[in-house]
């Protein structure tokens, strides 16, 4: 991927107010699909930080599914911006954007990797026997997709349209057009929290 930094600038940061907010712009050439800015905010005085990423073709709100069926689907690229959420239902995961959710580019392996962090974690913290299992069973789940014995869906569902999977076989992967009911149930994030914080001040 070629990368290539625009600019630099400092503005207000959103959190302790003072015009301490570097921004950082990039674009990123992504093979069969195109140009994306990466969006970097990071605030020197409070610790703030934020990452988010917007595609420069027109922003559709949408779902692409993807059937990781062999091991060439998991080199499937996955862009995912602060607004989306991935299930993976075989597993009975769901990543929700939340108040620190960062944006991200990745392949399906990269996506599996980060699950198996996360239910490593969750596994170390419970106690409670029957909430192991199911982490253990994910695990294993997970590595029988990586050697291609199980087979999952990916789900990317971004209600602003700057999320996408992207395989090099362009019919494997599914985009469907968000309805307007749908895209009221998903969650936003930051862009969310930071519009009510906004309205309450
Ligand atoms: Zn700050």
């Amino acid at each position: 991927m070629k990368k290539n930094t625009l600019k630099v600038t400092v503005s207000k940061c959103p959190i302790c107010g003072n015009e301490t907010l570097m921004e950082k712009m990039t674009t990123v050439v992504i093979p069969h699909f195109g140009e994306v800015l990466l969006l970097t905010l990071q605030c020197e005085k409070c610790g703030f930080k934020h990452s988010d990423i917007i595609c420069t073709a027109e922003r559709i709100p949408s779902r692409y599914s993807l059937k990781v069926e062999t091991s060439q689907d998991l080199y499937a690229k996955v862009i995912r911006s602060s607004t989306a959420t991935i299930r993976i239902p075989e597993l009975g995961i769901k990543v929700e954007p939340g108040p620190s959710s960062t944006a991200f580019i990745t392949n399906v392996e990269g996506i599996l990797e980060r699950v198996k962090d996360v239910v490593e974690i969750a596994k170390r913290w419970t106690k409670n026997k029957k909430k192991q299992k199911r982490c253990d069973k994910i695990l294993s789940t997970i590595e029988e997709v990586k050697s291609g014995k199980e087979k999952i869906t990916i789900i990317i569902e971004d209600p602003l349209g700057n999320s996408a999977i992207i395989h090099s076989k362009k019919d494997k992967v599914i985009m469907e057009k968000l309805s307007q009911e749908e895209i009221k149930k998903l969650k936003t994030g930051f862009i969310n929290n930071t519009f009510r914080f906004a309205k309450t001040q």
